[in-house]
């Protein structure tokens, strides 16, 4: 198992950047899924980037592993700009721990519990705020190592009643989870407008189209939880949207009305929960006892944020919005792959030769290609990389006896190129 050096998820990748379709693994499928709640769902069936085990469990094929890697190292950057650091908590939580925090009975059906050999109860934890106080304890001591940050990219497990659109509403799931310590409100309140903006950059480095709104934070009040939706209009959640430009969460405007200007909410739009960010002040710090030494010299109980992204929801969105009757237009950030070299006959001696020629100065050149060298029919080729999601073509045909061969952006216009023309578009 290779571990990639810095931003690896914690499944392990093997990350080829040169990769031949015969001896890879993308099952595509020729029929239609069935029972299927979402068109990203069934994109992501039939390009065979997963596969359907049990009840919201599912197996990440390839072409899912590179996306989600992709997806990934954007979070891991983002985070690393606001001084978040990696870290990863045991999945595992004992009984006594979450009844100390009150969560072992709050959670109620959606938490998965079990016994060890000795029958003590553990849970299998669906977010790690009780292991973050844990871990903070020992090291924060002063004002001085505030705000800390810590995260991590790893999977979750809830026991949702009714599992819906494939890995958007899954039984197992991959979240990232940060948790920050401060000495005070404002320093929470500060830092939270960083992560804020963090995850604003994160769903604009993809691309989509998503609002910000104010959420329920329970008996909180105030403006101290927002979610990050993505506009889709078959979306589970229903976002009230003001004139002012005000989004809330409709639980939070029943009565029509928006609860910052008090104006008729304008409209209402459908939306998937991608990211979800939240003040918790001292709700885990204090029934947990995790303190700092103030400026008086006295212990204080110190505020903790919380903030979390979906990393399936984020590519299932992505999709839902990058898509056409022929299957996923990815974009490039977070493609599969960026080229598909397609040799439209792997019988003809001069096709397979300019194919590979290009397949080998193009990986050199660092750019993510797959060849399609099967013996399959060219119109099946074709269909399957439109299908998959792959920015761009090179159809390698009659012409590489001269040379050439036709370069494409998914469903674009073909142009005739030589193979140096080829080459010199990705030699920046
Ligand atoms: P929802 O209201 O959709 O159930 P949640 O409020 O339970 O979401 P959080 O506890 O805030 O979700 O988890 C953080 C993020 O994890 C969510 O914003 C979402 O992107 C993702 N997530 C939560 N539950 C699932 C699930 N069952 N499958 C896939 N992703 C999920
Ligand atoms: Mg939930």
């Amino acid at each position: 198992m290779i571990f990639q050096k810095k931003y690896a998820m914690l499944i392990p990748v093997k990350k080829d950047i040169k990769v031949k379709f015969s001896n890879y693994f993308i099952p595509t499928l020729k029929e239609e899924p069935s029972g299927v709640d979402y068109l990203s769902q069934k994109l992501m069936l039939k390009s065979g980037m997963m596969k359907q085990v049990s009840s919201g469990l599912f197996v990440y094929l390839p072409t899912f592993m590179r996306v989600a890697e992709k997806v990934c190292k954007v979070i891991h950057e983002k985070m690393e700009s606001v001084n978040a650091v990696p870290v990863k908590f045991p999945i595992l939580v004992a009984k006594e721990d979450l009844v100390a925090t009150n969560r072992w009975d709050a959670y109620g059906d959606e938490m998965f519990r079990l016994k060890d050999r000795n029958k003590k109860e553990y849970a299998i934890s669906p977010t790690n705020e009780e292991y973050a106080c844990f871990m903070a304890k020992n090291f924060i001591k002063s004002a001085k190592n505030m705000p800390f940050c810590v995260y991590q990219i790893q999977q979750k497990h809830r026991d949702e009643i009714r599992p819906r659109g494939g890995v958007m509403r899954a039984r197992e799931f991959i979240m990232k989870d940060a948790y920050s310590f401060h000495p005070s409100t404002q320093s929470l309140d500060e830092y939270y407008i960083k992560m804020e903006n963090a995850y604003k950059e994160i769903f604009n480095t993809f691309g989509l189209d998503f609002v910000e709104v104010l959420a329920d934070s329970g008996a909180m009040g105030g403006k101290e939880c927002h979610e990050f939706m993505s506009v889709c209009d078959k979306g589970e959640a229903e976002i009230a949207v003001c004139e002012c430009g005000f989004c809330a969460n409709m639980e939070l405007a029943p009565n029509g009305v928006c609860p910052e200007c008090g104006k008729p909410i304008a409209k209402v739009l459908q939306g998937n929960e991608m990211g979800h960010i939240f003040k918790l002040k001292t709700r885990y710090s204090d029934p947990l006892n995790l303190t700092f030494i103030n400026a008086d010299g006295k212990p204080e109980i110190l505020q903790m944020g919380c903030y979390g992204i979906g990393v399936e929801r984020v590519i299932c969105s992505i999709i839902e919005q990058n898509n056409d009757a022929r299957g996923i237009a990815f974009p490039e950030i977070v493609a599969p792959f960026v080229v598909n070299i397609i040799t439209a006959n792997m019988k003809d001696e001069a096709q397979v030769h300019l194919s590979e020629e290009i397949y080998h100065e193009l990986t050199a050149l660092g750019v993510e290609v797959i060849w399609d060298d099967r013996a399959d029919r060219l119109g099946s080729k074709l269909a399957d990389s439109e299908l998959i999601g792959i920015p761009y073509n090179i159809l390698v045909g009659k012409n590489a006896t001269e040379g050439k061969a036709e370069f494409f952006a998914r469903c674009g216009e073909k142009t005739l190129l030589s193979k140096e023309e080829i080459i010199a578009k990705y030699k920046k």
